[in-house]
Order: structure tokens, then sequence, then C-alpha cells
């Protein structure tokens, strides 16, 4: 399909902003949002792209920006990407804790789960086939350390969603993938890189570089095609060797 629709969450910076390039590149049209960044100038310059500014941690926010998104314009592409990297330790006070797991939650698994029920359920209703790419983590599958512990099960509660989905929605041409990334040079990242230098982080890998956000981007164009229906609930590892399942 020349023309296919995508939408995809936290398409300002990092591994967002190039699969929002990547899905350009291929001549589709996309609708990217970001929480409070601008988009870059040549996002906002390509006729095909559409710029939102949603807060996926307000539930409000979402229903009346995305909501209209997804019933009237009908992404035949959803890519749950926006997320957050927040910390808290098993020394933090009760109430600092649980608002890092709320929050967490909130952005990366529960709006994921909103947004996907309402593109399946339009799918449904109009006889369309549609795609979902979760962007999940390695975390889901090593877990990480304490302090980002809600990190690593909102990306694993990604990955079990979207097995759900397509156990129960493959036969209605609806289809699901995860992708796991391991540690990908962006913001979210920097600090870590900061913190622990890069020849820490390179410790893990069996590359001598961090790996780059457009390979992310290229593997979930490639799914966003729907060439592989049959892999629907798989997850895509791409981690630099960091773990091999
Ligand atoms: P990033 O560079 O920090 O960019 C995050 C994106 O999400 C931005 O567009 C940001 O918008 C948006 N966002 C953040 N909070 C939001 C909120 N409350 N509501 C709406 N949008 C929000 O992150 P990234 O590294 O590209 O990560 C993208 C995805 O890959 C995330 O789900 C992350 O967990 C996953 N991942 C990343 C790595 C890694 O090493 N980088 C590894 C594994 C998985 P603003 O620009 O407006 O803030």
């Amino acid at each position: 399909m020349s023309n296919k629709k995508i939408l995809v969450t936290g398409a300002s910076r990092g591994i967002g902003l190039e699969i929002a390039k990547g899905c350009l590149e291929k001549g589709w049209s996309v609708t990217g949002t970001a929480v409070s960044s601008s988009f870059p100038d040549s996002m906002n310059s390509n006729k095909n792209f559409k710029g939102v500014h949603v807060d996926l941690g307000q539930l409000v926010d979402v229903q009346a920006t995305l909501k209209p998104e997804i019933e009237n314009e009908l992404p035949d592409v959803l890519i749950n990407n926006a997320g957050v990297f927040r910390d808290a330790d098993m020394m933090a006070d009760d109430d600092e804790w649980l608002r890092v797991w709320d929050q967490t939650m909130n952005i990366n698994l529960r709006s994921s789960s909103i947004l996907t029920k309402w593109f399946i359920n339009q799918h449904v209703k109009n006889g369309t086939e549609g795609i979902i790419i979760n962007i999940a983590s390695r975390a889901a599958y090593r877990g990480d350390t304490q302090e980002y512990a809600a990190y690593a099960a909102s990306k694993a509660g990604m990955v079990a969603f979207t097995k759900s989905i397509a156990r129960d929605f493959s036969r209605k041409n609806i289809f699901a993938y995860s992708v796991a990334p391991g540690f990908i040079e962006t913001d979210m990242a920097k600090d870590a890189v900061d913190l622990l230098g890069k020849d820490y982080i390179l410790k893990d890998s069996a590359f001598d570089e961090i790996t780059q956000p457009d390979e992310v981007a290229t593997l979930v164009v490639f799914l966003a095609e729907g060439k592989i229906r049959h892999a629907s609930g798989q997850t895509f590892h791409i981690n630099g060797g960091s773990y091999l399942l």
C-alpha cells in the first residue's frame, strides 16, 4: 500500500523520530506525537506529516486528541513508541516509589493499551486490516537494575499485551508485534552513557559501537509493511548481541 497512514507516538526525538522519517521516505502519511518538544523543521515542512502534542500520562488529554485521530482518520499502523525511563530505588519512600510506578505504567503501558483498544475496535468495525507495533525493551526479558524495575515491568506488560492481541485478533486481520531494543543512542540513553561511560555500556555488547536509532526504525518500517502476518505476537530483538535468545 503506497498511501499507508501511520500513527507513531513519541516522534519528536530518538527512535520515534527515525521511525517517522522512515515511514515518510516510504511515501506514507504520518501523524507523530510529542509531549512538549517541537518537531524538527524537516518534519513540519513535509506535507505528509502531522504533529500532535499530547501527554500520554493524562487520559483526558489522550481522549481529546488521539481518540478522534484514531476513530476519524483510522491509521493502518499504530506504533506505540513513546516511553519514559524513570528511577526509584528500594530505599525511596513509599510515595516516591508509587509515583514512579504510576507514571511509568501510565505513559508506557496504560496509554498504549487504550490507543490499541480504540484502533482495534475501529478496524474490526470497518472490516479493515491493522498493524500494531509496540516498542518494548530488552528489560522485558532480562530485567533491569532495581531502580528501573517499574520500567522493566511496564515493558514486559507490553510484550504480554502484544501476544494477547495476536491470539485473539489475527483472524480479524489485526496483527501485533513487539520490538525489544537494547541500548540505543538517544536522549533516553544519554544519562546512562554520561554516568557510566561508553566502555561500560559496550561491555555488554558484541559490537564496538552503541546501536543507532535508525536501525530500530528500519526494523519497525519493515514490520509496518505488513508482509509477515504470521509472525504476529512475536518479539523482534535488536540489542547488539547483549543477550541472544
Ligand atoms: P527519547 O529519545 O527519550 O524520546 C521519547 C519520546 O517520547 C519523545 O518524543 C517524547 O516527547 C515522548 N514522550 C515522553 N514522555 C511522554 C508523555 N508523557 N506523553 C507523550 N509523549 C511522551 O526515547 P527513545 O530512546 O527514542 O525511546 C523510544 C522508545 O524506545 C521508548 O518506549 C523506550 O522505552 C524504548 N527503548 C529505548 C531504548 C534506548 O536505549 N534508548 C532501549 C529500549 C527501549 P518529547 O520530545 O516532547 O519529550
